[in-house]
């Protein structure tokens, strides 16, 4: 008989646990080993002894982090199955962000796939999102409702482009989060053919540098001295998005607002946060590719992790699937959870780095 799922994996104070491979994924607390699915600061913290993730990954926590973000690490290899104590563990591509990857953990003829956050949709800046059929698929919910339909990103900077040639005295300033989001907007607007110097924050600095490290071309980028905003008239600017309501974005000429998240698909909460431009660019999963990943894994069994998981877990009840919702407290707050509604920085202060994460 295979090993029940619950034998594998259990949840405790501090994430999922895999006693038989004695290592946590994703954990919320510091714990001896931890198996990491990708960058953002509610998944990947310091403070673990050993910590397991691909070499991206790594190289992301380190730059957040500092080098001492942990004691030792090890480099995941994508699609290499690695025996950890009774358990066999491979990583393979989410699609999410650069780096991210979901993690699958087998046990006596039973396989879960943990997958972190993750999205189908192309994103030229992450190796896409691959299929690892398995019994148990672990997902999350952030937008598992049918309400949620993201269209193509690709339509969505072409409408910032098109802004840019309507108004270009004035100021696009595109609010986006720091890991991931930034980088992506950054690479759509060139594979549309925009080859100006794109602005940044200086929240943004640190990992948009990474991300040319890694080879992902992203033209030329310049940090927004506080001197110069009022010269930047016609030009594109990227921030956190709190910084789109702060004294900081004013200073430019007649500034055009835009963000770029999930969440703008719902119009009163764009208007809610003073977003004229509204760009829905997520980097997870909508509601038909939640429904059609839980499909292609062919797992039986679905646990939610956090989001919308009602929805979800009842979707899955329909379509003769086992779920539960695991009501994950720690997750989500990298971003795409929910915008940020208050400001937080000082006028002209950068951001700290942790002002903006996923979506
Ligand atoms: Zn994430
Ligand atoms: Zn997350």
């Amino acid at each position: 008989m295979a090993t029940r799922p619950t034998e594998i994996l259990s949840l405790t104070r501090e994430g999922l646990y895999c006693p038989a491979g004695d290592f946590h994924v994703d954990p919320v607390r510091p714990v001896a080993r931890a198996l990491i699915t990708h960058g953002h600061a509610d998944h990947a913290r310091s403070g673990h002894g050993a910590v397991w993730a691909t070499p991206e990954t790594l190289r992301i926590m380190a730059v957040r982090y500092g080098e001492d973000f942990c004691e030792t690490r090890q480099e995941a290899r994508l699609g290499e199955a690695v025996r950890l104590g009774e358990v066999t563990v491979s990583f393979h591509p989410a699609g999410h962000v650069l780096g991210s990857a979901q993690i699958a953990i087998t046990q006596g003829g039973c396989r879960i796939v943990v997958s972190g956050d993750y999205k189908r949709a192309p994103d030229p800046t992450c190796l896409g999102f691959e299929v690892v059929p398995c019994d148990v698929f672990i997902t999350e919910a952030t937008f598992g409702l049918p309400v949620f339909r993201h269209p193509d990103a690709r339509d969505e900077v072409r409408r910032l482009l098109d802004s840019v040639r309507l108004f270009p005295e004035r100021t696009h300033i595109v609010g986006a989060y720091a890991l991931g989001k930034a980088q992506r907007v950054m690479a759509l607007l060139r594979e549309e053919g925009f080859c100006e110097p794109i602005y940044l924050h200086g929240a943004m600095e640190k990992l948009t540098e990474l991300y040319k490290r890694e080879g992902i071309p992203l033209g030329e980028t310049i940090k927004v001295v506080a001197a110069e905003r009022p010269k930047l008239g016609g030009r594109i600017v990227l921030c956190p998005p709190s910084a789109i309501q702060d004294l900081w974005s004013r200073k430019f000429p007649d500034p055009v607002t835009a963000f770029a998240s999930g969440w703008m698909r719902v119009r009163a909460r764009a208007r809610q946060k003073g977003v004229e431009l509204p760009l829905v660019i997520s980097d997870h999963s909508d509601w038909d590719d939640l429904c059609r990943t839980i499909r292609d894994t062919g797992a039986g069994e679905v646990w939610v992790t956090h989001g919308q998981e009602d929805a979800l877990v009842h979707w899955c009840g329909t379509h003769g699937i086992r779920a539960k919702p695991l009501h994950m407290l720690g997750y989500g707050d990298e971003g795409e959870a929910e915008p940020d509604p208050a400001p937080a920085t000082a006028a002209d202060a950068p951001a700290a780095d942790a002002a903006g994460e996923a979506a």
